[in-house]
């Protein structure tokens, strides 16, 4: 399976907040050709690879799940009523295609929008609420939602085909974080190659549950207890029209190291290790920051403490139904990680923990 197969096969998996199982099961698939798989007890899966005994725990997560829906009711008419999973901005949705998982089956629907011919001028100024919009299954009179058998708490997707733009830009649903999984993956492929001898015991994680409070990796931190970990995800690109930060946070900029975001503030040796890495080995990246958590968060406050960061890709559009990444970057992120559990051992994380 070439890369872009890959990316094909995590992007349009199905794989919301609590329901990552199609999407785990794609990482067991791929982690069991070289390392030993298990699952702490809310779904997180892992594969662990040992180069050294002796050596420290070193965990890379990549969190599976994506943002998306529930059903939360089904109107008289057979309507369906909807909760977001995860941070939505409702503008984006309407006339966007979903994927209604029931026990029936999956079904597609089309979130509802009033064309603006039937908008009164003061609506259209304001904006739309998530509880006022509803997914259309194909209702016909009240022939509505019965024979799908939509329940309270159906998960429900986005659908959005992994697609080429130009310039090696590529397109998706979800790469938020399925990039992250591919970076795990790729790296896993490598343990019988590159990587085959590291200075660590590595594990190579998939989370649930990132985008609803970075549950998963709470209890994976539990399952593992890790020395150092990194958490692998999207970041943003602001060269955008209009956009202020366009000089540094752009596609080319290679892999992202985050200095700050809402949940943590990264040990600072160990983010000064990753920038040497980075440079010593050539490979594009740079430093930034967001609003916002990553998985780290949860990681760096298990027990006394697991000096952690996060490392992200810059990506546009992301928590909808298109978002973009540029492949390159891609290229750097999974070359930093290599070069991390190629370099990561005792003495580094003796200095990295020591502090005066
Ligand atoms: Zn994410």
């Amino acid at each position: 399976m070439n890369r872009h197969e890959l990316f094909t096969e995590l992007t349009e998996a199905f794989g919301p907040s609590g329901y990552e199982g199609d999407v785990r099961k794609i990482m067991k698939r791929h982690l069991s050709a070289t390392t030993q798989v298990s699952t702490d007890r809310l779904g997180s899966i892992v594969g662990y690879h040992e180069g050294d005994p002796d050596g420290p725990k070193v965990l890379i997560a990549g969190h599976m799940d994506e943002v998306g829906f529930m059903v939360k009711k089904v109107t008289k008419k057979g309507y369906i009523r909807f909760l977001p999973i995860g941070g939505w901005w409702p503008q984006v949705l309407p006339s966007q295609r979903v994927l209604i998982r029931t026990r029936k089956g999956e079904f597609e629907g089309i979130i509802g929008s009033k064309p603006p011919h039937a908008m009164k001028e003061a609506d259209r100024k304001k904006p739309l609420e998530i509880e006022n919009l509803f997914i259309d299954i194909g209702v016909v009179g009240d022939k509505g939602a019965a024979d799908i058998d939509a329940r309270p708490g159906d998960p429900i997707v986005p659908i959005g085909n992994f697609r080429k733009l130009q310039n090696g830009v590529l397109a998706a649903k979800a790469w938020d974080n399925r990039i992250g999984c591919a970076v795990v993956i790729e790296a896993a492929r490598d343990l019988t190659g590159d990587l085959a001898k590291h200075p660590n015991r590595l594990y190579l994680a998939g989370t649930v549950q990132e985008e609803v409070g970075l549950r998963g990796a709470k209890t994976l931190a539990g399952l593992i207890k890790p020395d150092i970990a990194f958490a692998v995800d999207v970041s943003l690109a602001h060269d955008i029209p209009d956009s202020e930060a366009d000089d540094v946070e752009k596609f080319g900029a290679g892999a992202a190291v985050l200095v700050h975001d809402s949940t943590m503030i990264p040990n600072v040796a160990l983010r000064d290790f990753v920038c040497e890495v980075a440079e010593e080995e050539g490979i594009n990246h740079h430093l930034t920051s967001l609003r916002g958590g990553y998985d780290s968060g949860a990681i760096h406050v298990y027990q006394d403490g697991v000096p952690s960061l996060a490392l992200g890709l810059p990506s546009r559009y992301i928590h909808s139904h298109a978002s973009i990444i540029y492949e390159e970057d891609y290229v750097a992120l999974l070359n930093l990680v290599k070069a991390l559990i190629k370099r990561m051992d005792s003495a580094k994380l003796a200095e990295i923990t020591k502090f005066a």
